[in-house]
């Protein structure tokens, strides 16, 4: 039993206001020697063997419906879930997500997917068609870890996203005058091309405070809140509450 795949969730909220935007849906392995597997572990292994599709599916199954759960019991939380590189060489996922989407009663405005520039690299012209799909559905798309690709500035503005993620690498580290310089252009150019932009990585109170100086939208880390099993989620949300109340 203790063997099983879990999910965990680590919250977002809006940089400025600090309000509960919603949950990024983090994948663990409790292994009964290993103790919890990263995901940067097993992903890859999954890769390799094939069982990738099974996982995704997983996710996506196990995140919509706890987000639907939330729904009901008044917090209507976006959930963001990640895909992998290979899932999105499929023809007809934006269809199977359309329908587990449809399936849990959530409005599709609700629900971001988060791939990385690479997933789009291997076969941009077919992860175009499948991601203009998607969103012409109401799915919103946000580019991962951006930052540490190599995309152009021209291969961005054709990328069909609502969202930047930056890179906890400059985020979590952005006293660093190089970092900071990294972020701040980062955030102007996403908001020139029309895309919001969430910052991982916050993992200090100075941090959450220098993102909202620099019109940061989204913003996301340890500082925050830890990814949690969803049981854990209520309580953080009242500490989450009490804590920003007192500014
Ligand atoms: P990611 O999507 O970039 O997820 C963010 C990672 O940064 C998570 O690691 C999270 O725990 C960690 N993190 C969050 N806030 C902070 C912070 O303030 N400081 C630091 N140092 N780290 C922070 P995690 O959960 O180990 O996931 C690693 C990667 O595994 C993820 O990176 C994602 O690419 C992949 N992954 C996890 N779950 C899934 C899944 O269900 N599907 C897919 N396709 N990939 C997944
Ligand atoms: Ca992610
Ligand atoms: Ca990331």
């Amino acid at each position: 039993q203790s063997d099983r795949l879990v999910l965990h969730y680590q919250p977002k909220v809006n940089a400025q206001t600090h309000a509960v935007i919603g949950m990024e849906a983090l994948a663990r392995w409790p292994h009964a020697v290993r103790g919890m597997v990263s995901p940067d572990d097993f992903i890859p292994m999954a890769e390799r063997t094939g069982l990738i599709n099974l996982l995704t599916a997983w996710v996506l199954q196990s995140a919509l419906r706890q987000t639907s759960a939330w729904s009901t019991a008044g917090k209507n939380f976006s959930i963001a879930i990640n895909l992998f590189t290979r899932y999105l060489q499929h023809e007809d996922i934006a269809a199977e997500i359309q329908e587990l989407v449809h399936c849990n009663n959530l409005p599709p405005a609700q629900v971001t997917l988060e791939i990385t520039e690479g997933a789009v690299m291997v076969n941009p012209k077919r992860a175009y068609a499948i991601l203009g799909k998607l969103r012409a559905f109401g799915i919103r798309i946000a580019i991962d870890d951006f930052g540490t690709g190599h995309s152009s500035l021209a291969y961005l503005k054709q990328l069909p996203a609502d969202q930047l993620k930056i890179d906890k690498s400059f985020v979590m580290d952005i006293k660093d005058k190089g970092n900071a310089a990294i972020v701040r252009s980062t955030i102007e150019l996403a908001h020139h091309l029309g895309l919001e932009v969430t910052a991982e990585g916050v993992e200090d109170k100075e941090a959450l405070q220098d993102l909202k100086t620099l019109g940061c939208d989204v913003a996301q880390g340890y500082y925050i809140g830890r990814p949690m099993p969803a049981a854990q989620i209520d309580a953080w949300c009242a500490s989450w509450a009490a804590h920003t109340g007192g500014r």
